[in-house]
């Protein structure tokens, strides 16, 4: 579903595993356009149709990562928008190429079943992705910019992207998730490259342009931006010194897990039982990651 939420912003619900308010995309609107993060590749057709119903043909596909949730779909939409200039770090360069060790990766991470249903990313050309260097402009006209913000911590090679005159980050995945039905923020650390350094100093960076607003893929807009960072901090702060006592106790990965899910639930005033798939999945997965950094 494609809702306009500015001039030159608009929301693509994703419908990630038919669940709405879960993986978001933003198209967004200069003379050009350019979309940022674009879902699982089984949610390519949804794209496909949201853009097409809205005339859209975007010049830009800026993946924030390359993880299946925001980079899923970019080879099928680059197969379609065959002029479009493909933006990713250079860590992500050869996933997008090569997409074949991301996925045995996610297959181990998150079970053959879980990714067959999330979708296997088409490969793109190498001539077609370009590397987003730190700093660099997009000048999308008609005074939209995006500056790219290199972000490491969710995943090393990670990215966010500036509206600079509107003070506003398309945050990928550098602050937590949050989704509007069930609004508890919570860490989104998973394995293989999570670094809690690196995620603190990406939301230091962040902090430091002083932002009035994020665009989450997980799920939409925040307003309260500054307040959200320090939530975020807090929030991996309170799961550096759970898993560690956690860990230290000897607990199984299925008793950490638990403990974070109840713990989450408790917050929503929800019994654990009635949280979905959609929000135990990142829980365990962003343990996971946490437990592998805690034995770095
Ligand atoms: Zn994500």
């Amino acid at each position: 579903m494609f809702t306009k939420l500015s001039e030159s912003v608009a929301i693509i619900d994703t419908q990630a595993l038919d669940a709405p308010n879960v993986v978001a995309a933003y198209a967004v609107k200069g003379k050009e356009t350019a979309l940022i993060d674009m879902g699982y590749r089984s949610s390519a057709e949804v794209v496909l149709r949201d853009l097409a119903e809205n005339g859209i043909n975007p010049d830009y596909l800026l993946p924030t990562h390359v993880h299946l949730d925001h980079c899923g779909s970019c080879g099928t939409l680059a197969k379609k928008f065959t002029n479009a200039s493909i933006r990713v770090h250079p860590k992500g360069e050869p996933h997008l190429v090569d997409p074949s060790r991301l996925w045995k990766g996610a297959s181990e991470l998150f079970g053959s079943e879980l990714v067959r249903r999330y979708g296997r990313p088409e490969p793109i050309a190498r001539r077609r992705v370009h590397v987003a260097v730190d700093g660099d402009v997009i000048d999308l006209g008609r005074g939209v910019t995006l500056r790219t913000v290199w972000t490491p911590g969710h995943a090393s090679h990670h990215i966010s992207y500036e509206w600079e005159d509107h003070k506003a980050f398309f945050t990928g995945d550098a602050v937590g998730i949050c989704f509007p039905k069930f609004p508890v923020l919570f860490p989104t650390t998973p394995p293989t490259s999570f670094d809690l350094e690196q995620t603190l100093s990406s939301l230091e960076r962040i902090r430091g342009s002083s932002p009035a607003a994020f665009y989450t893929p997980h799920y939409g807009v925040v307003r309260n931006a500054m307040r959200w960072i320090t939530g975020n901090v807090n929030s991996l702060q309170h799961w550096l010194k759970t898993i560690r006592l956690m860990k230290e106790a000897g607990w199984s990965e299925e008793q950490m897990s638990n403990t974070l899910t109840d713990e989450i639930a408790v917050a929503m005033h929800r019994p654990a039982s009635e949280l979905p798939d959609y929000l135990r999945v990142p829980i365990k997965i962003s343990l996971l990651g946490f437990l592998q950094y805690l034995s770095r």
